[in-house]
């Protein structure tokens, strides 16, 4: 497989733990199972006939795998992956330029979808219906437009944000998959599975430490079993027991609920600003200074899995645990 990085991207540190931590196949990526299993039917069913799969549209919170999991499809389908993002893409002509390099088979992966703007997203189109490419020749009153073949490739698009979608980029997508958060016990076999990979020594425990305070996101837990083992190294002989892992993340100020500043802000601001609720989305929204579409997609799905907050008809409400983790007493 072949892989182009059409984004200049510099990678940062996290970014190059991502890339060498990153699973290579359906069996290696934890967790998920319904999710893999139904893409491994597509995939499997698609390459039976030869034929390349249909566009998919990975969604969920940030750091849940959509780019392990699309160039998981590409190397399942044996083909080449064009890697760019939305805002990246800023005319036209840089999308048509992309799509007009793209060979019969390949994938191109097109991170933050929701953030094309409308005139790119309108090329968009045809280009994913009916494999046409729309372009203008010559400017002024000599100028015409004319339809180039595109050969048959697949877009994996993928967004944080499924609801900021425009339903007509929405419906082209025939395959559309949600990435949830991840239990804690697949959180404890990613992070063995990492700290194999990097060779840093951990027992179950200390496994379990970082998975529970990881927000049920992989990245996260990544990116704390690193800063774990740089403590092991210099306080703990370089293996991560629980004992080790429990000062490291104290000393890192980590929560050990696995909440965030933005978590903890919503939760309190229902708590002390709306008397614990019902509180609807856009009073939230307007309290904590965050667009009611992320509090829905990226934060509240989190707290209501972990039973932080209700959602009632009249609003979200905080629960007794809520209080708990504020350390406030409950009232009903
Ligand atoms: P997203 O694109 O959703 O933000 P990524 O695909 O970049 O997330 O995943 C972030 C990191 O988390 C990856 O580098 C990978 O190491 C790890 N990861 C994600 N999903 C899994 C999984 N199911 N099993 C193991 N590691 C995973």
């Amino acid at each position: 497989m072949k892989e182009n990085i059409v984004t200049p991207q510099r990678m940062g540190e996290d970014e190059v733990f991502d890339v060498q931590l990153r699973p290579q196949s359906l069996d290696e990526f934890i967790g998920q199972e319904k999710l893999k299993e139904r893409l491994s039917i597509f995939i499997e069913a698609a390459r039976g006939r030869d034929e390349g799969l249909d566009h998919v549209l990975l969604y969920g919170p940030p750091g849940l795998g959509k780019t392990t999991l699309a160039n998981i499809i590409a190397r399942e389908m044996r083909a080449n992956i064009n890697s760019t993002s939305g805002p990246v893409i800023e005319k036209p002509i840089d999308l048509s330029a992309i799509l007009s390099h793209l060979q019969k088979g390949d994938i191109l992966f097109l991170d933050e979808v929701h953030r094309l703007n409308y005139t790119v997203e309108e090329i968009l189109y045809p280009a994913m219906e009916e494999y046409k490419l729309d372009i203008m020749i010559g400017k002024g009153p000599g100028a015409r437009s004319i339809k180039l073949d595109l050969p048959r490739y697949t877009l994996i698009g993928a967004t944080t944000r499924a609801g900021l979608l425009t339903p007509p980029l929405r419906a082209r997508f025939g395959i559309v998959i949600r990435l949830g958060y991840y239990n804690t016990e697949e959180m404890e076999r990613i992070v063995k599975r990492s700290a194999e990979i990097l060779q840093i020594k951990i027992d179950n425990e200390g496994a379990l430490e970082i998975a529970r305070r990881s927000r049920g996101t992989p990245r996260i837990a990544n990116r704390l079993l690193r800063r774990v083992r740089d403590y092991a190294q210099v306080r703990a002989d370089n293996i991560i027991l629980q004992e080790v892992a429990n000062k490291a993340l104290r000393m890192l100020e980590v929560d050990e609920h696995g909440l965030d500043d933005m978590d903890k802000m919503i939760l309190s601001t229902i708590v002390k600003k709306f008397n614990g609720g019902p509180v609807g989305v856009n009073s939230l929204s307007v309290a904590v200074g965050e667009e009611a579409d992320t509090i829905k997609e990226v934060y509240e799905p989190y707290l209501i899995q972990e039973g932080y907050l209700d959602r009632t008809s009249s609003g979200r409400r905080a629960t007794k645990k809520a209080y708990e983790c504020l350390n406030l007493p409950y009232k009903q």
